[in-house]
Formats: structure tokens, C-alpha cells, sequence
């Protein structure tokens, strides 16, 4: 930006043109990226990396991209980068000439192995500078790793570990051993490096024919619509990344093509999972009535299992992804061996949104969550299988060749239902029911409760009625039985410290300290403290899981009071399902400040620890703007009584 003071973040790790990317260059982004509060600054920094390598060498962007994200593959890949501490911590001795025990003890002082690594490096003689390390070298480097398994892959792991730790420069060696821990800590959201890719590919065409905007900015002119702009391109990244998750596709495309040709090239396609679209709670049958008031709708009973959205490809190859867009094929081999009995002939390929739930095969009736929870994660072998499920379809987004999703849900649920075939105990359509009338819905919930459900989906059928990818959309209400108590749904939380206990407690966490996630300013906000709905037993469990995820300090994006400071902080690693009596304003508590008051946060009253939501991410917690809905729904049942103060 010409206009502009200049800005160089990456001063002595220049490279020229056509030359790998070196790594340094991008160390030195991330350091600069974790010594930045701000998300827009965080955006502008990347960015500019990101024009310099597409200037220069855009075949690196993939891998640059990637790494700033700790991956080496798209998540249905199931790739995961995740070396021991043992074996980091034998690498960096190995190639130091330290100790493993000095690193363990510098690990107790300060915590952070990447840092150590750094420390560490300045102390090593070698007779040979080894050759400086690129992005894509590193990159392809950490993919091996993450493929190398058993007994025999330590010692190439650590070969290539200490190959590429001797040739460390500078913050190097930190990022390095932070990518290979599995957390890279300088506060980067994808939704960050989204907007940053795409503001870099609209500020450097691929025809370096430069759009008006840009132009004047140069001139200092038109910054209002060069945001608008900025902010459109970002949108377009992100939604096709919800459609089509998968850098491998999108970051060519948008160097030949640029963002404008994304929308066509990346869209649905079996085999790819793409985000769901989401529900609203709801605080009662009223506020159904109230939001569907002209619109025609449908309520189904919510199944209480995991999401299940099922692929069939062409070659009659069959996926199934989480709600996460991870691969849970070999955990569902009953599924995709049973399938074919539930298609019919002329269906080739399709994309079916489901919900797979643990089924009493003699009784013939739902069982509850935590049964289907204690089946084998992956690879499970079909014959060995003691949980059944059963497969309960709700949404077709993809037939024979065409995507379904800008349909209406009438349409897309005749489709399913007319292309697929019942099969008892095996695929079964949601049970649904399209009355409008109060009692009829009342009762429909009543049925769906004692079913083993936890209640009912409301939604559209004709107006406004498309599946709105990745989207928690008004169109799709949940009515939970917990609306009874109160609050229309559970919250799900990320733990980001432990109080330890005392009396029979002593020597284990007897609370923590719970928060929410504003995406909009990438941070967790405190909610509230818990100690409430834990076993003994698995207050200890908590308690070992923790402690390899104990922080020094709390992150710079952890907002909180000093007065409820946890003795000590954790890194933000576990999702939590919770309940609560209700939500208060706290003089205390930082979530959803600034939204329902302009100072104070919200609090939930009496929480209460259900389950550990294995299938959410951190990022995936209730938001502050979820919070605050809540809040306010709340209040409208309380006919706008004002909340009352945390109690703390
Ligand atoms: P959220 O992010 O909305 O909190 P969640 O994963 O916590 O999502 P819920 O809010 O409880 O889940 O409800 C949405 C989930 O309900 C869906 O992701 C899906 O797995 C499940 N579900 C069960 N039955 C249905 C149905 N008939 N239609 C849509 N989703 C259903």
C-alpha cells in the first residue's frame, strides 16, 4: 500500500523471485504476530506476507498457508501433526548438547518448549552451517513426520526433527518445536487467516490488473471502498471454504483464476465434507409460533447421537464426516456396509446429513448418548462392534451430480425420502411432523422426549428454506426439554484454569474457571466458576488431563479479572457441555461485554459439568453473541425483568 508507511515484517529474511520462501520469513511473521494484540493489525501482517509471496513465489502460498494453521493436510484427512514431549525434548538435548533433564527443568520454570528450543539453539557449535530452511522443505518435512507410526518411527523422528532443528535461525527454532508440539500459541483464528488470504489475493491480482480501489488508496483516495471490498473478498473465501474445505483446491484456483472464479470451481462435491448449517435455541413452543408466524414449517425430533454426514461418491466409495469435517469412516464400517440396502438404484452419488444414535436392537428404542460414546473412535473392526446404530437422515444436499442446497427443504426432503429406502433399526427418516397447531407441537416434544430424544427441530419448508452451509441459522430452531428449566439449551465451555480443591478435594482441581469464545475478536471470555456436576472420579480425570496443558501465564486473549485469577491457567485444549439455572449481568465475568451492557459481562448461575464435547473444537464454544441471545431470551420470558448480579 503505496500510501501508506512501509512495512517491513520480514527485514533480513528477503528472498528473490522464483526462490523458495525461506522459513525465517515466516517465523519472523509469526513472532510478529504474537507480539500483536489486535485482529486487524494480525490481518494486515499476514497479509502482507502473503503478497510477498504471491509476488515472488506463489507455488509456496499452499504450504505458507498451512503451516500458519499448523496443518499439513485438509482436517477430513485426518493428518494429525502431534509429536511427544519425550521425543522433542530428546531432539533438542541430542542436537544442543544439553541435557534432557536441563529441559526439563527449564520446561517447569517457563513452560513453553519452543522458546527453550530457541534458548537452547544459541549454544550449539557446529563445523558446518547447515543449508537455511525453506517453508516447503519444513512443510513436507512435518507431513512425513506426521505420517511416520510404531515402535521403530522415534528415532527417524527424531533424525528429522534434528535435521532440521540445527539448521534453525533466530524464532526458527521456536515456531518449529511449537508446530511439532501441535500449537503454535500466537493467537491466529482461521477465520484470521482467511481474511488475510483473501485481502493479499485481492490486493495482488493474478493479472496485476489492479482494481479501481487499490489505486486510490495509493493516492490516499478511497480507504471506505477498498474496505468494502476487503470485506467482500473475505467473504467469499470463507463461505466457499465452508462449502469446499480444502486449501489444496482453493489456493491454485485463486492464484490462476483469482477469488472471483471461487463460487463456480469450489463448490459441493461427495467426498468433501462441507460445515453444517446450525439451529438457534428457542425458550418455548411460543417463540416457535412467533418466529414461523407465516411461514410454513416442520418439527422433527432431535436425535441425541453424532452427526453423521454421509458421502457416496461415484465410484461407490462411501465417507462419513463429523460435524468437525473430520474422517469418521473406519469408525462406522456397520453404516457404510448397510448402506446399500437403504439406496436405491438410480442413485449414484449423494451427500446425506444425518444423525447416528445408539440403537437397542432387542428393545427396539434409542439409547442414550453416553452408550454411543464408548464405541471405538477408528478402525473399528465391523464384527467387533457391541454399540449398534441406528441412522436417522434429516437433509439431502447432493444428488447424482447436483448440489441440493440452494433448494427448499420440501424439496430436498421429498428427494430423500423418495431416493432412499427405510430399513428398520438401520436408516430411518427423522420422524417429523408438519402441524402448526400449539398443542400438536407440545405433544410432538412430549413423544420425542420419552423417544430418548432431546426434543425437537423446527424448521422452515418452503420461504427461506435453503440449507445455509456452516450457518447457525434462524430457520432452524431447537426446542430442547430444557427450555423447561429456564434456559432453552446447554452451553458448551472451554476450561481455562483450575482452582485446586480442598478437604476430600485436596490434591486435585475442585473448580475451574469457564469461558466462552468471542470469534469476533478471536478471544475467551469468562463466564463463570464451576464445581458442580463432577464425580470425584471425574474431577481426578480432569485433573491428569490438565496437567499437560498448564500454562505459565494466561494468553493475551484470555479476558478475565484479576480477582478470579485460577491457581493454575490452561491452555484453551477441551469443550465442555454444561447447563445453568440461569443468565445473570456480573460485575465480574467478561462474556459478551460491550453487547447486552456496555460494561459488564454475563454470568450463568448455578452451573452444572454434563460432558466433554469430543466432537467440538475450542473455537467451536458457545459464542458471546449465543451468550447473549440467551440472556435475552431469557428476559423475555421473564417479561424484561431486570437480570440480577453474580452472585461472586
Ligand atoms: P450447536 O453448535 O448448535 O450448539 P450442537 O452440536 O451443540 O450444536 P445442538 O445445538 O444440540 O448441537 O443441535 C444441533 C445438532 O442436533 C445437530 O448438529 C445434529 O447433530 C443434531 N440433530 C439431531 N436431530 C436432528 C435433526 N432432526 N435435524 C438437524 N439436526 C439434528
Amino acid at each position: 500500500n503505496p500510501g501508506k508507511k512501509k512495512y517491513h515484517p520480514i527485514d533480513d529474511a528477503f528472498w528473490k523471485k522464483s526462490e523458495r520462501v525461506p522459513y525465517l520469513a515466516l517465523a519472523k511473521t509469526m513472532e510478529l504476530i504474537e507480539n500483536t494484540s489486535g485482529r486487524l493489525r494480525t490481518i494486515e501482517i499476514l497479509a502482507n506476507f502473503y503478497r510477498s509471496v504471491i509476488v515472488l513465489s506463489p507455488d509456496d502460498l499452499l504450504y505458507c498457508v498451512y503451516l500458519c494453521l499448523n496443518k499439513v493436510a485438509p482436517a477430513f484427512e485426518g493428518v494429525e501433526l502431534r509429536v511427544g514431549e519425550t521425543i522433542l525434548m530428546r531432539s533438542i538435548a541430542q542436537s544442543s548438547g544439553r541435557s534432557v533433564e536441563m529441559i526439563k527443568s527449564d520446561i517447569e520454570k517457563q513452560g513453553d518448549l519452543g522458546i527453550i528450543a530457541e534458548q537452547s539453539r544459541s549454544s550449539q557449535r557446529l563445523m558446518f552451517q547447515p543449508a537455511k530452511l525453506n517453508v516447503k522443505a519444513v512443510f513436507d518435512k512435518l507431513k512425513e513426520i506426521a505420517f511416520m507410526t510404531g515402535n521403530a518411527s522415534q528415532s527417524r523422528k527424531i533424525d528429522k526433527i534434528k535435521g532440521m532443528y540445527v539448521a534453525c535461525r533466530f524464532a526458527e527454532a521456536r515456531y518449529l518445536i511449537r508446530s511439532l508440539e501441535g500449537k503454535l500459541r500466537i493467537g491466529l483464528a482461521e477465520q484470521s487467516v482467511l481474511q488475510a488470504l483473501a485481502q493479499a489475493c485481492y490486493l495482488t491480482p493474478p493479472d496485476q490488473n489492479y482494481p479501481p480501489e487499490i489505486i486510490d488508496a495509493g493516492s490516499g483516495v478511497a480507504p471506505d471502498r477498498l474496505k468494502v471490498k476487503l470485506d467482500n473478498s473475505g467473504l467469499i473465501l470463507k463461505t466457499t471454504y465452508c462449502e469446499f474445505p480444502s486449501y489444496d483446491k482453493i489456493i491454485p484456483i485463486l492464484l490462476e483464476e483469482g477469488l472471483e472464479a471461487l463460487p463456480k470451481r469450489c463448490q459441493l462435491t461427495p467426498g468433501v465434507p462441507l460445515k453444517p448449517m446450525l439451529a438457534h435455541p428457542t425458550s418455548g413452543v411460543s417463540e416457535v409460533l412467533k418466529r414461523f408466524e407465516n411461514a410454513k414449517f416442520t418439527c422433527e425430533f432431535k436425535y441425541d447421537g453424532e452427526r453423521a454426514q454421509i458421502h457416496l461418491k461415484e465410484d461407490g466409495s462411501i465417507n462419513i464426516y463429523s460435524r468437525n469435517q473430520e474422517d469418521n469412516t473406519t469408525k462406522y464400517p456397520d453404516i457404510i456396509s448397510r448402506f446399500k440396502n437403504a439406496v436405491m438404484d438410480n442413485v449414484k452419488s449423494c451427500v446425506i446429513d444425518s444423525e447416528a444414535v445408539a440403537w437397542d436392537r432387542e428393545k427396539k428404542q434409542i439409547l442414550p448418548f453416553q452408550i454411543l460414546s464408548t464405541r471405538k473412535r477408528k478402525d473399528a473392526n465391523e464384527e467387533e462392534i457391541k454399540v449398534q446404530v441406528c441412522v436417522f437422515p434429516f437433509d439431502l444436499l447432493y444428488l447424482n451430480g447436483e448440489s441440493l442446497v440452494k433448494q427448499t427443504f420440501e424439496d430436498r426432503r421429498t428427494l430423500l425420502r423418495e431416493n432412499f429406502k427405510e430399513v428398520e433399526g438401520e436408516f430411518v427418516f427423522a420422524k417429523s411432523m408438519d402441524s402448526t397447531n400449539t398443542e400438536d407441537i407440545e405433544e410432538f416434544l412430549e413423544e420425542s422426549i420419552k423417544g430418548n430424544c432431546e426434543g425437537l427441530m423446527v424448521k422452515t419448508l418452503d420461504v427461506d428454506a435453503t440449507y445455509e452451509i456452516a450457518k447457525r441459522s434462524r430457520n432452524w430452531l431447537k426446542l430442547k426439554k430444557d427450555y423447561l428449566d429456564g434456559v432453552g439449551d446447554t452451553i458448551d465451555v472451554v476450561a481455562l484454569g483450575g482452582y485446586m480443591g480442598k478437604g476430600k478435594r485436596a490434591g486435585q482441581y475442585g473448580g475451574f474457571l469457564l469461558a466462552c469464545y468471542d470469534p469476533d475478536n478471536e478471544e475467551y471470555q469468562s463466564l463463570c466458576k464451576i464445581g458442580t456436576g463432577f464425580s470425584d472420579e471425574s474431577l481426578q480425570k480432569h485433573t491428569e488431563f490438565f496437567k499437560d496443558h498448564i500454562i505459565e501465564k494466561p494468553k493475551s486473549y484470555y479476558r478475565y479479572e484479576n480477582s478470579i485469577a485460577p491457581d493454575h491457567w490452561f491452555e484453551p485444549v477441551q469443550v465442555w457441555e454444561i447447563k445453568c439455572a440461569d443468565l445473570s449481568i456480573s460485575p465480574v465475568h467478561k462474556a459478551a461485554a460491550g453487547i447486552v451492557d456496555s460494561e459488564r459481562g454475563i454470568s450463568l448461575r448455578f452451573p452444572r459439568f454434563l460432558r466433554i464435547r469430543e466432537d467440538k473444537t475450542p473455537e467451536d464454544a458457545t459464542s458471546s453473541s449465543q451468550i447473549a441471545d440467551l440472556y435475552n431470551s431469557q428476559d423475555q420470558i421473564k417479561n424484561k425483568k431486570l437480570g440480577k448480579t453474580d452472585e461472586e
